[in-house]
């Protein structure tokens, strides 16, 4: 393991930023933090760098304990490096200047400096300083200056969150690369769960101080703990029903349900891209169809708004998502289908 986390606990005085949190992270790993503003992600960061001093729980690097309440090794001594939201480039210093000063104490210094230049791709701009750089330019720099100390353990947080999306995507892909390429692990912090599978091998999602699920991309997507994980991945519908006879009503039809006792109530999560429109007109009262009130096309995908009736006719207002411009006019009736595989049911 590069790095072992074991029971952190972290306060502000009432506030408890990091909540008896522990996670290992593998060699040659990306891993990423994902989770809402606020719920300790940063203070998890500063911790591992060594930015901030532990009050509760350990920390290993390599296997070697780096952290606990009585000691705390200095960050310069950890091999581990890290780019924060806001860059943080020496300002008197050149892009050339300010990646040679991070890679000073390397043996191979010249040729270690000229092939980060050219995995962070920064030849360009390389006389000139930071504040005469585009967010985009400057983000590359600290990415340069971040791999020149050779880390261990790379540390990003939101290093993408202010770029637009071209931008964004170019840079996350070369970064994604950059990495690959190196002999080191990553942890990558950031709000956006599509960033976030873009760049990890593993997803570590926080609620409010604490771990809520652990896994790859896929088994956090397909197989979300709650509510709150399922609706990480954008905006979902969500239906309150009750289990009888190992099935719940909603809106949009009944459901078979494993695994759960008659009378539990429970939160139905149908993602919008659940719910798969039919092209063909349908009347208006064919089962498993509902009204459109609005169809608004997006590009590669078009979101439509609809009215479905319950069992008792009270109407709720649903998202479906499709791939294609199948855009039905509003007060059309449209039938649909489910896909199950974006549907979860959640004890509540
Ligand atoms: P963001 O994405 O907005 O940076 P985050 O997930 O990184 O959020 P943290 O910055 O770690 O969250 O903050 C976690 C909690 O700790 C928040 O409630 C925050 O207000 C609080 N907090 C963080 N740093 C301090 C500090 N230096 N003093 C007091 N409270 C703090």
């Amino acid at each position: 393991m590069i790095l072992d986390i074991k029971n952190l606990h972290h306060s502000f005085g009432e506030v408890n930023a990091i909540n008896k949190l522990s996670f290992s992270i593998k060699q040659n790993s990306i891993v990423s933090i994902l989770g809402p503003s606020g719920c300790g992600k940063t203070t998890l960061i500063r911790l591992i760098a060594g930015l901030e001093e532990v009050q509760t729980g350990e920390i290993f690097f390599e296997n070697k304990i780096v952290a606990n309440l009585k000691f705390n090794t200095p960050p310069e001594e950890r091999s581990i490096s890290y780019v924060f939201q806001d860059f943080a480039l020496f300002p008197h210093m050149t892009v050339k200047e300010n990646i040679s000063f991070a890679a000073s104490s390397k043996k191979n210094k010249k040729q270690l400096i000229d092939q980060v230049i050219q995995l962070a791709k920064v030849e360009k701009f390389l006389n000139k300083y930071p504040h005469t750089l585009s967010g985009g330019e400057q983000q590359r720099v600290a990415l340069a200056r971040s791999i020149a100390v050779q880390p261990r353990l790379l540390l990003l947080d939101e290093p993408f969150s202010d770029l637009d999306t071209n931008l964004k995507r170019e840079i996350i892909d070369d970064t994604l690369h950059l990495i690959n390429s190196l002999d080191s692990s990553a942890i990558v912090v950031t709000h956006n769960a599509e960033e976030a599978m873009f760049l990890s091998d593993e997803i570590i999602v926080m609620e409010k101080g604490t771990i809520v699920q652990t896994g790859k991309p896929q088994d956090i997507y397909f197989k979300p703990s709650n509510v709150y994980v399922a609706s990480l991945f954008g905006e979902v519908n969500i239906f309150e029903s009750k289990i009888q006879n190992s099935k719940c009503d909603t809106p949009l039809g009944t459901l078979d349900t494993k695994n759960f006792k008659d009378n539990q109530l429970v939160n139905v999560v149908v993602r919008p891209e659940a719910i798969k429109l039919n092209v063909e007109k349908s009347p208006v009262t064919s089962p498993n169809s509902g009204v459109v009130v609005d169809s608004k096309f997006l590009g590669n995908n078009a979101i439509i708004h609809m009215t479905v009736k319950d069992s008792i006719n009270n109407k709720h207002h649903i998202h479906s998502k499709l791939i294609g411009d199948f855009l039905p006019d509003p007060a059309s009736s449209v039938s649909y289908s489910l896909d199950h595989n974006h549907i979860f049911i959640f004890p509540r």
